[in-house]
């Protein structure tokens, strides 16, 4: 019984998500224990108790209706290389996705490109996820940036492709053609800012290529992982080529002034907070992007480093800014910021994932006017029930298992509790071909029962 069909949630028509507890993510429009969610034309008509429609409905008691959440970084062509690197540190991974000619990313065809955006989004939109920016990387020729949009397309996820360079390492292909591709791939794919894909620019700190993006008005995605590179990007805003138009990823072990200069030029900040205390990269920036009066946003980074459900990242950072904090108030060193509390974590889920993405004039809350990306949890599971506080219910008791009903542009992706018209075992069935085809190529050991580790 998981077609939408029965309640119109399927394209342009009308349908109603009534009785739900709801949400809403935006102050203005507020939250409700009962209230019911018009969505028409791909977009939310209005919110609120009893709304007055003979739309079809779709009832929503016992569930908590909110915003789809907003994932601000993340690799999707990994996807076949699920947890490889569970044990990794973060040398392991660099080396060996991308030290020689037969490293991981440089053994990837087009086609285990196309399968692993494909599943990645589809594993996106399943989690409760709406929104993804994929810095994608493995760009090695025009046909694997081509095989990452046309499966991004196919997907219906919402995402913003960060178009970026490939992993050096290794000799690149004649037909390498970053950064000046970007020209074409706008032709191509991405000639509407209307559209659920639109394109934007990943780069290093950059001054050519950040210059490339300006030219362009396109927003710009950087890994910013060290102090190094933080400083580097002070020189970049002493050129003028920082502000609301950038967004930085990782933001580990920065300095005080690149902090400020993030906060001065009006930056955005997005956190991994789990892999990046799993692979040892440093400290999450949470705090000190707090300190500075920047609202971080979430994002997962790749699947084969960790979970990619926005579930698991809620609950990284919020348990890391409580204790971290705690540690400083112990210590007498000066604390700046109260302790978060759930809705703090769930607006960085949402609204501050749209802004990160730059996004937030179309998704991110449940506002009339903005585009239907709407996430319905069962919360009558044994997980949930009874709700005593919806925030808390979401961030610290629910997980994947409670994402029942996901839309994204007033299209129905997942109903009651399964993706719409996808074949999910062929489409592992591809994945575990790209899978052993990648590591047949790149000669790398399988680790099954042991670890990435030397
Ligand atoms: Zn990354």
């Amino acid at each position: 019984m998981n077609d939408p069909e029965q309640f119109g949630g399927s394209g342009a028509n009308p349908f109603v998500l009534r009785n739900g507890l709801v949400l809403s993510m935006d102050p203005r429009v507020g939250d409700f224990e009962t209230a019911d969610v018009l969505v028409q034309d791909g977009r939310i008509q209005a919110v609120g108790p009893q709304l007055t429609s003979d739309a079809p409905s779709l009832d929503c008691a016992g569930r908590i209706i909110l915003p789809g959440f907003v994932n601000s970084h993340h690799h999707m062509f990994q996807t076949a290389l699920r947890g490889y690197w569970a044990d990794a540190l973060s040398d392991d991974y660099f080396s060996q996705s991308r030290q020689g000619d037969k490293a991981f990313f440089h053994v990837y065809t087009p086609e285990d490109i196309y399968w692993g955006q494909y599943a990645g989004a589809l594993e996106q939109i399943s989690s409760g996820t709406t929104t993804v920016v994929d810095t994608s990387q493995c760009t090695e020729t025009p046909e694997h940036t081509d095989a990452a949009a046309d499966a991004l397309i196919a997907s219906g996820l919402r995402c913003v492709y960060a178009y970026s360079p490939r992993a050096h390492g290794s000799r690149a292909h004649p037909s390498y053609a970053y950064p000046a591709d970007v020209d074409r791939l706008r032709d191509t794919y991405f000639s509407s800012d209307d559209q659920l894909v639109t394109l934007a620019l990943g780069s290093p700190v950059d001054e050519q290529n950040w210059r490339l993006a300006r030219e362009r008005d396109l927003t710009m995605f950087s890994h910013v992982n060290d102090e190094a590179t933080g400083l580097q990007l002070e020189k970049l805003s002493g050129l003028g080529l920082t502000g609301p138009w950038n967004t930085y990823i990782h933001c580990t072990g920065l300095a005080e002034s690149t902090w400020r200069t993030i906060a001065r030029t009006g930056g955005h900040v997005s956190l991994s907070n789990l892999v990046e205390q799993t692979l040892c990269t440093g400290l999450p920036g949470m705090q000190p992007a707090l300190d500075h009066g920047i609202q971080p946003s979430f994002s997962t980074d790749a699947v084969s480093l960790g979970p990619t459900d926005l579930f698991t990242q809620m609950r990284a950072a919020y348990a890391l800014q409580r204790s971290r904090r705690q540690e400083r108030a112990i210590a007498g060193e000066p604390v700046h910021s109260d302790p978060l509390t759930t809705r703090d974590i769930l607006r960085m889920a949402t609204i501050e994932g749209a802004r990160a993405a730059h996004l937030d004039h179309r998704v991110g809350s449940l506002t009339p006017g903005k585009q239907a990306d709407i996430l319905v949890l069962n919360a009558l599971a044994l997980n949930a029930a009874p709700v005593n506080h919806a925030a808390g219910a979401v961030v610290m008791l629910m997980d994947t298992s409670n994402v029942e009903t996901v839309i994204i542009g007033g299209r129905v992706v997942k109903h009651a509790g399964r993706l719409v018209r996808v074949n999910v075992p062929a489409v592992v069935k591809a994945l575990q071909r790209s899978v052993d085809g990648i590591l047949s190529r790149s000669a790398a050991p399988r680790v099954l029962f042991t670890s990435c580790r030397a």
